[in-house]
């Protein structure tokens, strides 16, 4: 796999640390647990979508851009992330945001990653959900270009080939740990949602010949959807990075019963994980992806669907900075 030959800018702080989490381990009495901790990646609290961006970006640059267009929810941390970053680079961006909640409360809608937002400077318009954001952002371009500016589109989740490359390269980072560390894991868990992150992790291992499982718990779609989406662009992405073929359809699983009522709606289980994890390892978790997938990994562990013996690493994508929005929601 030749990622070096595509653009890319330095954005995050790696490698990040893998960490054993003894007290989680030990009270809940099944496998070694690990965690990744790209919640660490350095810009602006961090997430997952740092390592992605480093390849959007740098290709928004070698096109010449001067404005990156994106999308997410009102509390999306790759909005977040991709504001932080367009500062950085000096580029401007304009951002869609959807509504995807019910009943969103005012703190939802103002807190959170909608007020570090608002320190870049980004410029947000709210649309409805279910709104054609592709049409949308592509009209937002056509705008950009009318003032005289250069756009470049980042699709949501920066979930396309180029953005998944982070991901590629955050499945090397964890091979080469694992052989530093002597670790032999048995599965990596994610969170997933746009795609991105576990498609990116699949090419990466198994274009590097790793069967290593990946379980990702889904956090809006159901599992036969999830899977298809980060299948196809598992393809995708092995097809650029000239590894076709190295991902099986097998290889991508998705479990996502761990969504509750929605998108973003808080659960008891995703609830007790965030408060578990606080209190026993003084780490933080996001409401919307990484406590709905630790809380699927915690009953895993409880059904003995994971058990002693095993070493499961779970890759912390981010998204504290969401729990702010969720600060009237949360049962403490
Ligand atoms: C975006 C996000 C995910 C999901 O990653 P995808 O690549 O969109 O599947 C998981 N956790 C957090 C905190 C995120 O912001």
């Amino acid at each position: 796999m030749r990622l070096s030959i595509f653009p890319r800018v330095t954005l995050a702080h790696l490698p990040t640390p893998l960490e054993f989490l003894p007290r989680l381990t030990e009270y809940l009495g099944g496998p070694d647990i690990y965690v990744k901790r790209d919640d660490c990646t350095g810009l602006a609290t961090g997430g997952n979508k740092t390592r992605k961006l480093e390849f959007s970006m740098g290709e928004a640059l070698q096109q010449g851009a001067d404005t990156v267009i994106t999308v997410g929810a009102i509390q999306s941390n790759h909005v977040r992330q991709t504001a932080a970053a367009a500062c950085k680079l000096g580029l401007k961006c304009e951002v869609l945001l959807e509504n995807r909640i019910s009943e969103p409360s005012e703190i939802y809608k103002t807190s959170g990653n909608v007020f570090l937002n608002r320190i870049f400077g980004a410029a947000l318009t709210e649309y409805p959900g279910g709104t054609d954001f592709d049409a949308a952002m592509e009209k937002v371009a056509q705008q950009v270009l009318d003032g005289g500016g250069s756009p470049y589109i980042i699709p949501g989740g920066a979930s396309n080939p180029v953005g998944a490359l982070g991901y590629v390269n955050c499945a090397i980072e964890l091979l080469q740990q694992f052989s530093e560390q002597k670790l032999k894991i048995d599965t990596i868990v994610t969170a997933t949602g746009s795609a991105g992150t576990h498609a990116g992790l699949a090419v990466g291992l198994r274009g590097s010949d790793s069967d290593l499982p990946i379980l990702g718990f889904g956090v809006n779609a159901p599992a036969d959807v999830q899977e298809e989406r980060v299948y196809d662009l598992a393809v995708e992405t092995a097809n650029m990075l000239g590894v076709a073929d190295c991902v099986e359809r097998e290889d991508i699983v998705a479990d996502c019963n761990y969504i509750g009522s929605g998108y973003g709606e808080p659960t008891d289980s995703m609830n007790e994980a965030v408060v578990m994890l606080a209190r026993l390892e003084g780490l933080l978790f996001d409401p919307v992806y990484s406590g709905k997938a630790l809380a699927g990994m915690i009953d895993y562990v409880r059904q003995g669907r994971f058990t002693k013996g095993q070493k499961i690493v779970f890759l912390h994508t981010g998204g504290s900075a969401g729990l702010f929005a969720y600060a009237d929601t949360l049962q403490l």
